[in-house]
């Protein structure tokens, strides 16, 4: 990808299948997405995967700034203008708030960050618990209690919802203070305002999922309910302060993503 010239970079770009934007306010769960083949950013990890191996998310997304930044220097140059007249024009006024601290200090930030506390703090202390429950089905299986494919079906969900909640906690957190932090921005376009909103969608989202994946373990480990239950408060908590904080997020169609 390095090696193509800004043009080769546009004519990737305009693949008329990508949807535009869907990376924006997707969960980068792409094992799991419907939309692989019309991911612009998909396609360039795909690429680049293939001529370096693995790359990441971020990767990627540098790839595509550093790209789209060499295209606007190509667009300004054949208007004439210099980059550095750009520069001269940008707003530099300082904004009277900042954003970041804002951000840190916001109830949604804190909230969120409380919630990656708590599920650390359950895993810590409740390791070998998926072990015990391993045990537990086996015991039933010699007793007849349940039959082989039950017990298949309880792991498969027991798994699915691990696999849910580790995916969802650290975006949970990125992502709602993401959307605090443009939340202050100064003077923002209505884009930026859809933007922010699309990430506020996109951690209500997570967060939904999460809570049904605790509702399965709760199912499953009866004997946590405690523990589960205070994480589960603290989630439901964390979404009731994101729907009123950001009353249009669930309204926003992300592109592709929400019909
Ligand atoms: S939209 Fe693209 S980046 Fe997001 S999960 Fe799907 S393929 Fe991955």
């Amino acid at each position: 990808m390095s090696s193509q010239t800004p043009k080769d970079f546009l004519k990737f770009l305009k693949n008329p299948d990508f949807i535009d934007g869907i990376y924006n306010y997707c969960d980068s769960w792409c094992e799991r997405c419907a939309f692989t083949d019309k991911c612009m950013n998909f396609a360039m990890r795909k690429y680049k995967e293939d001529q370096n191996g693995e790359a990441s998310i971020e990767d990627s997304l540098t790839e595509v700034f550093q790209q789209t930044t060499d295209l606007i220097k190509q667009i300004i140059e054949d208007k004439g203008m210099s980059w550095e007249d750009i520069v001269s024009q940008a707003d530099t006024e300082t904004p009277t708030i900042d954003p970041h601290k804002e951000a840190d200090e916001h109830r949604n930030v804190r909230s969120a960050k409380e919630y990656t506390y708590l599920y650390g703090s359950f895993l810590k202390t409740e390791q070998g618990f998926m072990q015990g429950k391993g045990l537990e089905f086996q015991n039933d299986l010699n007793k007849g209690i349940i039959s082989v494919e039950e017990a298949e079906e309880a792991l498969s969900q027991i798994e699915d919802a691990f696999e849910v909640i580790n995916w969802y906690q650290s975006l949970i957190y990125i992502k709602i203070r993401n959307a605090c932090q443009l939340f202050f921005e100064y003077n923002l376009s209505d884009f930026m305002v859809d933007y922010y909103n699309g990430k506020a969608k996109l951690t209500l989202i997570s967060i939904d999922r999460s809570l049904a994946a605790w509702l399965v373990l709760q199912v499953h480990f009866p004997e946590k309910v405690t523990k589960i239950t205070e994480i589960l408060l603290q989630l439901e908590k964390l979404r009731q302060q994101i729907e009123k904080d950001f009353p249009n997020a669930r309204k926003f169609v992300r592109p592709g993503l929400d019909k």
